[in-house]
């Protein structure tokens, strides 16, 4: 974070110190334009008067007015010409100065502050003049208080003595009024560094630095500023991304920091400078910098926006791959809990089966224990009194218990044939039966039984009944099974025994309904269980129901069990019905 913030600054600073460079360098460049066409339009203007005193020093009038000084009427004379002159080489002043400095004639003879009379000794400008060189010298004029150049030249007698000095003075505010100071400031400054010319007259005559004991001297000496107070215009120099600045105290005291750009004009004695308010520079500056703060900002925020943003992505991301994970964990979990569920089901099924197996294994053997020890008993029973009978030579009634024993013999193989015919499939053929006449069979075979109860049985079975496949014996096996289990039901004490017979595609149905108590829902499921019985020991083996199912599925169809809303269980026997044409073919 704050290596971060640091990097910002940095980055802040360098882009400044960037556009600060930028910035004062153009400035400088257009500053040095600025100087180069100033320096330029100056050096063209003196130029164009320099010569010009030279030039007039060979002027035969003004040899000759300097060598023999004439009379006022010459004076006149010679004023004239000056002024004439004067105003066709569009100079200031005009003047002719003798050896000792003192003005013999000038094109101003007519002004009041006219030079004629004054002494100009003191002015370098004579003095390099009557010294045999060219004078030049820029001045505030004592007399006019005007600014100005002066351009001055020795003038010689014929036998080359120095006579005087020919003096020309032009104005330097016309060059001024030509500089623009819309976005600088132009100054010419003398070589102390006083202010000679400005945009800004404010600036006149001060100074751009402090000035030595000695600068003042030379100054008050060559009284080029005559009194001017000269006071201190520069309040200081710096530098600021490579260029030279300065800091002046303007009107009213304001103090500027200004770009400054100087040229020497060394003949003219020159130094031209050109000054940029900074100001304007550097508030360009502090906008180009603010506007990059701002960007950095919004740069920084959106994509600050745009990483939270991802890692919230990659959070959820990691969120939802968690919960996957929980989740898959969760299921293994639970399919080995399942499995396991599985397992001890399939181990209680297995046990529960064994128990069943069980259970039928001893149902079946006390049902069997009994019904075989029983006339095993009685025949043992008949047999002792049968050998005590004929021990006392009473063979008939040995014999009648030898009749009993084999009864009772017959009845344990009626048993056993019972319960092999459980265990073996018959090979008793399917045929096509009359269902009428077995059920009338099966009747007559129960009649016994049935009218020893006082029962009585009703049957229903239309003539257009189809025959149905089965086996004869089986079927009638079957039909008395159903009605011997309906006279239990009914514990032997009268009812009627209700046999009726439907068809419907294709199937035949013998209903055998009872007035008992039905079956109650609890055991419907386990009735055709082999061994299932409700009856005690020696009245049921519980075998009746499942041969009879067995014979059912072995004719292709069904026994079913049912309550009658009326009361008593309803059984139903289902058979395929055979067609009139599957007949023919029989
Ligand atoms: P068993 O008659 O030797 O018990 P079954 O297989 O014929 O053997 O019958 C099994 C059981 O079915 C009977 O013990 C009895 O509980 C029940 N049951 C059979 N027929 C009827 C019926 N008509 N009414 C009520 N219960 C019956």
């Amino acid at each position: 974070m704050v290596a971060g913030a640091v990097v910002c600054l940095a980055l802040v600073l360098a882009v400044e110190r960037l556009v600060r460079f930028s910035a004062f360098a153009d400035a400088q460049e257009t500053a040095d334009g600025t100087l180069r066409q100033t320096v330029n339009a100056l050096e063209g203007h003196l130029r164009r008067f320099e010569t010009l005193p030279a030039l007039m020093a060979r002027q035969t009038e003004v040899r000759d007015f300097l060598t023999t000084l004439p009379g006022p009427a010459g004076v006149g004379a010679m004023n004239l010409w000056l002024k004439d002159t004067n105003r066709v080489i569009e100079a200031s002043d005009l003047y002719l100065i003798g050896p000792d400095g003192t003005t013999r004639a000038a094109s101003n003879f007519d002004r009041e502050d006219s030079f004629i009379g004054q002494n100009f000794a003191y002015r370098p400008y004579f003095t390099q003049a009557a010294a045999g060189g060219q004078g030049r010298f820029f001045a505030l004029g004592t007399t006019s208080g005007v600014r100005g150049y002066y351009f001055a030249s020795p003038v010689q007698n014929t036998s080359g003595q120095i006579v005087g000095v020919v003096a020309l003075k032009i104005g330097v505010e016309d060059m001024e009024a030509s500089w623009q100071a819309k976005t600088h400031q132009t100054l010419v400054t003398d070589p102390e560094v006083i202010v000679f010319m400005a945009t800004d007259s404010m600036w006149l005559f001060r100074a751009l630095q402090p000035l030595s004991p000695e600068q003042m001297a030379r100054t008050a000496a060559s009284r080029r500023y005559v009194d001017q107070p000269l006071d201190l215009l520069g309040q200081g120099e710096g530098q600021d991304a490579g260029r030279r600045l300065v800091t002046l105290a303007g009107a009213m005291g304001v103090v500027r920091e200004y770009l400054i750009l100087g040229r020497d004009m060394p003949a003219a004695g020159w130094t031209v400078q050109v000054l940029l308010d900074t100001a304007p520079l550097r508030a360009q500056v502090r906008l180009a910098v603010a506007a990059f703060v701002l960007l950095l900002g919004i740069a920084l925020s959106s994509s600050w926006a745009l990483w939270q943003r991802r890692a919230r992505l990659s959070e959820r991301i990691a969120l939802q791959a968690r919960a996957q994970a929980d989740l898959e964990s969760q299921v293994a979990e639970r399919t080995v809990d399942l499995r396991k569920a599985n397992d001890e089901l399939h181990r209680i099924q297995a046990d529960l089966v064994q128990a069943g197996k069980l259970a039928a294994l001893g149902r079946m053997s006390a049902a069997l224990s009994h019904e075989i020890n029983q006339p095993l008993a009685a025949a043992r029973t008949y047999a002792d009194s049968a050998a005590l009978l004929m021990d006392r030579g009473d063979l008939a009634r040995a014999r009648d218990n030898i009749d009993q024993i084999l009864s009772l013999i017959d009845r344990m193989a009626a048993i056993a044939r019972h319960l092999r015919s459980v265990a073996r499939k018959p090979d008793e053929p399917l045929k096509t039966l009359s269902l009428a006449k077995a059920v009338a069979d099966a009747v007559q075979i129960a009649e016994a039984r049935l009218s020893a109860s006082g029962m009585t049985v009703r049957i229903d079975i239309p003539d257009t009944l189809p025959p149905v496949l089965g086996g004869p014996v089986r079927l009638q096996q079957v039909i008395v099974n159903l009605l011997s289990n309906a006279a239990d039901a009914m514990d032997g004490t009268g009812g009627t025994i209700d046999l009726a017979a439907t068809e419907s595609d294709g199937r035949v149905t013998l209903t055998v309904r009872d007035h008992g108590p039905g079956v109650a829902r609890a055991i419907r499921d386990r009735i055709f269980d082999p061994f299932f019985t409700t009856k005690t020991v020696g009245s049921g083996l519980g075998l009746g129901l499942s041969i009879s199912y067995n014979i059912m599925q072995d004719f292709g169809g069904d026994l079913r069990v049912a309550n009658h809303p009326d009361g008593g269980a309803v059984f139903s026997v289902v058979m395929h019905a055979v067609e009139a044409r599957e007949k023919a073919t029989n």
